[in-house]
């Protein structure tokens, strides 16, 4: 499972803040990952569930931002969010799209300890 390994990850941050900053336990974690990336936030919170159980970040509460998908038109020269990847582009059905959103790998925003 790839959410295991990406939760693994957070607790490595988690655990590094913690030897810097010794605080007592996490009360919230922001992630942020692309809309196209293939994170499962509901496998990732199970995996961070089971990972964090008896650490200070046990009961913390995960939140996400998904970033959307943006394609850039080389044609119109403008930057478009949509809802998947798409070779044609929305606003001008230009075929030249490429894409510039939304494959941002999980990444931790913010941490909120005591
Ligand atoms: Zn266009």
């Amino acid at each position: 499972m790839h959410e295991l390994s990406l939760a693994r990850s957070i607790m490595d941050i988690i655990e590094e803040y913690d030897l810097r900053h010794h605080f007592k336990k996490v009360n919230s974690l922001k992630l942020s990952f692309g809309k196209l990336s293939s994170v499962e936030p509901s496998a990732l919170e199970f995996a961070f569930e089971v990972l964090s159980k008896g650490t200070k970040a046990e009961g913390a509460s995960l939140e996400f931002e998904v970033l959307p998908v943006i394609l850039y038109c080389t044609v119109c020269g403008e930057n478009v969010s949509a809802e998947h990847y798409q070779a044609t582009c929305p606003l001008c059905e230009g075929g030249e799209v490429c894409l510039a959103g939304g494959t941002e790998e999980l990444k931790l925003l913010e941490l909120d300890v005591d």
